[in-house]
């Protein structure tokens, strides 16, 4: 192996996601407590858990996925009176969040407390907890009888596992194992809130919907839109000082090229077309990603050759994230030349799809206006 990791064998053992098996559990927690690191289903996506109170599986953690010391970890707990044992004060906003939405797909953002090296937090004075809903989860946290620190289960920016056998393409030869329970159901990361700022803010949209959090907190603000540098192009990875970590403009990509269309719906459609039809006439092979609303317009697109993957319609949001990271890999594995992608309205859980999407473009965003659309009707 390239870098610094020493290479192990790794097991896939299958596991209940209803109601995980406890010998299975036991094996599992049995390695976290050693310091070791084990790939779980949550209701997101897989995790790459490790002791968060031990600095050394930490290192595991960032060494495994070859992800820069600079971007912290969440640390996912069992029960809620775990959460001061992790954080250092939890302000009463973030009680009344955790009441409505825990277990589930939220993260706060709280003072971290002095228990968590400061290795898991990125030596940010701050720590990122969230309480996991899925059985696997639960049952390994508490049988671990630790708040396990878990990135998802992916190597540094690559697209997010919603199944063991993604995480297994990414981490194999770099975890002992990975617990099989199924496809994740919410299909996008938690939604990650900072509870230390004067006003909460969203710093990730993810599986908990803005809509949902307002009901709670009507005050929690909008996450604010990636940052592109001086001269437009997306931010480098490397060096940069992030505003709020994991907010990387590049960071959710398939390794092959993703152009995300904006704008209104025929335009979209009407713009697709032409840019499928103009790579395939150069032999190249294209992967689009739609809605089903879109099928029959791109119809003469798959005639000649496209990958066409229509998840869900476009009042699904819920269904297209659950769908997407898996279509991303799919298409990526299809080994095509390039993946055309519309976008989804971000209502509910389309504004984590549109920010995955954003990313995962990096910059490569079209956006269409309609009088172009007609124009093409026309001719
Ligand atoms: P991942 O576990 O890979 O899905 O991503 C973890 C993300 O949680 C980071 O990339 C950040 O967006 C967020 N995060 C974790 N800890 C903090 C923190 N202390 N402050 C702000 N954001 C954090
Ligand atoms: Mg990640």
């Amino acid at each position: 192996m390239a870098d610094d990791i020493k290479a192990v064998s790794t097991e896939v053992v299958p596991v209940d996601a209803r109601q995980p098996e406890a010998a299975v559990i036991e094996r599992a927690a049995a390695l976290l407590r050693a310091g070791e690191l084990v790939v779980f289903p949550t209701e997101t996506v897989y995790g790459l858990g490790g002791d968060a109170l031990r600095e050394e599986a930490a290192r595991r953690i960032f060494a495994a996925k070859g992800r820069p010391l600079t971007d912290p970890l969440i640390v996912h707990i069992a029960q809620v009176e775990e959460l001061e044992r992790v954080a250092a004060a939890v302000p009463e906003r973030a009680w009344r969040l955790a009441e409505a939405f825990w277990p589930g797909p939220l993260t706060l953002i709280l003072p971290r407390s002095e228990h968590v090296p400061r290795l898991v937090t990125a030596g940010l004075e701050t720590v990122a907890v969230r309480m996991p809903s899925h059985p696997v989860a639960q049952a390994l946290i508490r049988a671990a009888a630790t708040p396990i620190a878990a990135p998802s289960a992916n190597r540094f920016k690559h697209v997010s596992p919603t199944t063991a056998q993604h995480a297994l393409a990414d981490l194999n030869g770099r975890v002992p194992l990975i617990l099989d329970g199924g496809p994740t159901p919410v299909g996008v990361e938690s939604t990650v809130i900072d509870l230390c700022a004067a006003v909460p803010r969203i710093l990730r949209p993810g599986g908990t919907s803005l809509e949902a959090l307002r009901e709670v907190l009507p005050e929690i603000e909008p996450p604010l839109p990636p940052r592109a540098t001086a001269s437009g192009q997306p931010e480098s990875e490397e060096g940069q000082a992030q505003r709020a970590p994991g907010q990387l403009l590049v960071h959710y990509s398939p390794t092959v090229p993703l152009c995300l269309f904006e704008g209104e719906d025929q335009a979209q459609r009407t713009a697709i077309v032409a840019e499928a039809l103009r790579h395939l006439k150069r032999g190249e092979r294209v992967g689009i990603l739609a809605a089903s609303e879109d099928v029959e317009a791109l119809r003469p697109c798959e005639e000649r050759g496209a990958l066409v993957r229509a998840p869900a319609s476009l009042e699904e949001p819920e269904k297209v994230a659950a769908a997407l990271f898996a279509t991303l890999r799919e298409l990526e594995a299809a080994a095509v030349d390039v993946i055309l992608c519309r976008s989804f309205r971000p209502v509910g859980l389309g504004l984590a799809v549109q920010d995955r999407l954003r990313r995962a473009a990096g910059g490569r965003v079209i956006r269409v206006d309609p009088s172009a659309a007609a124009a093409e009707g026309v001719r």
